[in-house]
């Protein structure tokens, strides 16, 4: 058994119901809804950090994964007021946002022509105009451009705008979107299922039922998925357990999500300005708290344009094994929000060095965890420095 769980197991002053959920961990039993919240009202950040690692180095050792990709956000007008948005702008004051055809969204597409990114991740406001025949037209388009790239694309907020207009049901209009070249499906919109909290924040969107919905009938046709959280803001610890108890057990059901991604609340520019935003340590505890509950859910990611490099760094001691991507400065949606990534962008080699740094091993993956190279015996420092290293492939299995 892992030596710092002993420890915990050994100490007699250990809180009795904290030392039960120990033992669950370390004999690899479930932990209830009821652990859960325990754990966030009443564990150290070190006593759950302790068992996420446990349960991070079971599942992974300290293989810490991420890839080459960029962002397409085709709007950030939307008909939506999601109050925690920083980033859209209403229908009558579209003027401040933008508006890609696909022309215009194909033109950075192409521009990543010479380099080796395996993902294109779509995702942006909801807008009358970009409909399901746009989104099928954009599909066929980047898969005619560029078969090999995948296409994470859209969250069950688009579609469900989409196929209600369209007048199509999600299981036709997600099998459509297959056909068009979908490959997988990014985990936003999610926010915090409960009605309770969803319909403060989130009101008219997809409910948590179809979201979820929505993700089983792509499960179903052989595609993956992630899955996300928008913490920290109005909710309370309860809201979060039931949220990630929903997950659990979709995943029970159709094992296709690939990852579960926490995203914290940023205060700036929305109109939850007032809030306080949480601490590093409320962050790399949530973490691991969802590695520990969440035990069907291979990975879980920092998604560093949000936290910052240095949290998410932290966070590979707190359960996490995987960093996102390079990412190239191709969204605004966090360092809207008023994130300290201003312009989210990591070469390889840095995103190699901050792993390596806190005696990870860097593992370049595609979308769904294939490995394309394994940087552990590689220096990216003696390599090319246009963030775009021509390595040879060690391992695609
Ligand atoms: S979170 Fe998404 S759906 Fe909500 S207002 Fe912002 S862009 Fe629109």
């Amino acid at each position: 058994m892992n030596q710092e769980i002993n420890v915990l197991l050994q100490d007699t002053t250990l809180d009795k119901e904290l030392k039960k959920i120990a033992k669950k961990v370390a004999d690899s039993e479930r932990i209830s809804d009821d652990d859960a919240l325990l754990l966030y009202q009443k564990a150290s950040l070190g006593f759950v950090g302790i068992l996420a690692n446990f349960v991070r180095e079971k599942k992974h050792g300290d293989k810490t994964y991420f890839n080459r990709n960029f962002h397409v956000e085709p709007t950030n007008v939307c008909v939506y007021t999601c109050t925690f948005c920083s980033y859209s702008r209403l229908i009558k004051k579209r003027s401040e946002g933008w508006e890609y055809n696909i022309e215009q969204i194909m033109d950075i597409v192409k521009s990543y022509d010479d380099k080796p990114v395996t993902e294109v991740h779509i995702v942006g406001g909801v807008l009358p105009q970009y409909d399901f025949k746009f989104y099928v037209d954009l599909f066929k388009t980047i898969k005619q451009h560029r078969p090999e790239l995948h296409i994470k694309g859209l969250t069950p907020v688009e579609y469900h705008y989409v196929f209600k207009k369209a007048k199509i049901s999600y299981e036709a209009g997600m099998k459509a979107m297959v056909e068009a070249g979908l490959d997988s499906m990014p985990g936003g919109g999610a926010e915090i299922f409960h009605p309770e909290i969803h319909d403060q924040i989130a009101k008219g969107k997809c409910t948590a039922d179809q979201w979820l919905e929505m993700h089983e009938i792509l499960h179903n046709l052989g595609k993956p998925s992630n899955a996300t959280m928008l913490y920290g803001h109005i909710e309370s610890y309860w809201h979060r357990v039931d949220h990630m108890a929903r997950l659990r057990s979709l995943q029970d059901k159709t094992t296709g999500f690939r990852t579960f991604i926490p995203l914290k609340f940023r205060n700036k520019n929305n109109q939850l300005s007032h809030l306080e935003e949480l601490s590093a340590v409320e962050d790399l505890k949530n973490y691991a708290i969802a590695r520990i509950y969440l035990d069907n859910f291979d990975h879980i990611k920092a998604y560093w344009p949000m936290i910052g490099r240095t949290t998410a760094q932290l966070s590979l001691a707190y359960g996490v094994n995987d960093m996102d991507g390079t990412i190239d400065d191709t969204t605004k949606i966090y360092s809207m929000a008023g994130s300290e990534e201003q312009n989210p962008s990591l070469n390889t080699q840095q995103l190699v060095s901050l792993i390596k740094a806190v005696n990870r091993h860097p593992i370049e993956r595609d979308t769904v965890y294939n490995v394309v190279q394994d940087f552990a015996l590689i220096d990216p420092e003696h390599q090319a420095l246009d963030g775009f290293l021509e390595l040879p492939v060690i391992n695609n299995n």
